[in-house]
């Protein structure tokens, strides 16, 4: 388990947060917020989405991106786990690029021209508020459970074979499935933004960490039938992630290379939204790091260019 003094190497208490740019530090929700409203007051091809309130009735924000009419839509949220601080600072700063780099860089501008974006930065915000302040280890969101006590895991709670295995039916347990499908209100407003979201082409959850791209199933060993294709594609992510930085990703199922897991969101937008490419990411650091969640700000940037070059590897490759 990290120690303190891990984290307070993680973020340091000296630096003010009004010293250094949001996208370059662990930001709070309320920041975070801020900041994709500013960038859709700024640039003309941002929108911003509310698309539900959670639990303790913060705004659940998404943020579009779109530079015209008739693309297919790339979806991707991050921090369904509150602690996976690294999954939701590495896809503010690709939010970051998309707003601030159009025209400016060339790869950005081609992603943009290619497809339209939506970003879930912050899926779950109760569960990152509380990670900022009580208990910098919490993984679910806030809602109070029978029994006393709180929290569902809000990757067990989508409608994919949602009650089976790898999902606690005890709601003390970290990986609580809920009382029911989509019983949270976070994990029910996500979906309906995905359901209401016309020419889905990709779904992505970023978690972290392990440094791998899941493929379809996470629920079952049984594979969709494009399978050798999707894996075909995220190999390809991986081979950009490599030249970019070095780090070697693992590309598989969560049955083949770690654990079957019920009710997750990118099972659900495969099999329940028929979204053709379903993946998540599990960012930094390797499985075998003793940082854990507990990653110095240092490598946000490094964590962002893995993402970034492994986005747009997929979006380059996808086939219609
Ligand atoms: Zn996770």
């Amino acid at each position: 388990f990290p120690t303190c003094s891990k984290i307070a190497e993680e973020k340091p208490k000296s630096v003010l947060y009004s010293e250094k740019a949001v996208t370059s530090t662990y930001a709070p929700i309320d920041r975070i917020v801020d900041l994709i409203k500013s960038y859709a007051q700024l640039y003309s091809h941002v929108g911003l989405i509310h698309y539900g309130k959670s639990y303790e009735n913060r705004d659940l924000y998404a943020i579009k991106f779109s530079v015209g009419p008739g693309k297919d839509t790339i979806i991707v949220e991050a921090g369904m786990h509150s602690r996976e601080w690294i999954a939701i600072a590495s896809t503010l700063k690709v939010i970051e690029s998309f707003a601030t780099k159009r025209n400016v860089d060339k790869e950005v501008t081609d992603l943009l021209e290619k497809y339209d974006w939506l970003f879930v930065p912050v899926t779950n915000p109760d569960g990152y508020h509380m990670t900022h302040t009580m208990d910098r280890m919490w993984r679910k969101n806030t809602r109070p459970q029978a029994g006393g006590c709180n929290g569902t895991d809000l990757n067990r709670n989508f409608d994919a074979l949602w009650g089976g295995e790898g999902a606690s039916p005890n709601p003390c347990h970290p990986t609580y499935r809920g009382s029911g499908v989509f019983s949270e209100p976070e994990s029910r407003y996500l979906s309906r933004l995905v359901r209401s979201t016309r020419n889905k082409i990709a779904f992505f959850s970023v978690h972290a960490y392990s440094q791998l791209i899941l493929t379809p199933f996470g629920c079952q060993r049984k594979k969709p039938r494009d399978s050798s294709h999707l894996t075909h594609v995220a190999e390809l992510a991986k081979q950009a992630i490599y030249y970019e930085t070095g780090k070697q990703f693992v590309v598989g199922t969560p049955p083949d290379i770690l654990y079957p897991a019920t009710g997750g969101a990118y099972d659900w937008a495969k099999m329940k939204m028929n979204v053709k490419y379903a993946y998540a990411f599990e960012l930094r650091p390797d499985p075998h790091s003793m940082r854990g969640f507990i990653m110095p700000e240092s490598e946000i940037q490094p964590s962002y260019r893995e993402l970034f070059v492994a986005l747009k590897a997929f979006a380059k490759n996808f086939v219609k």
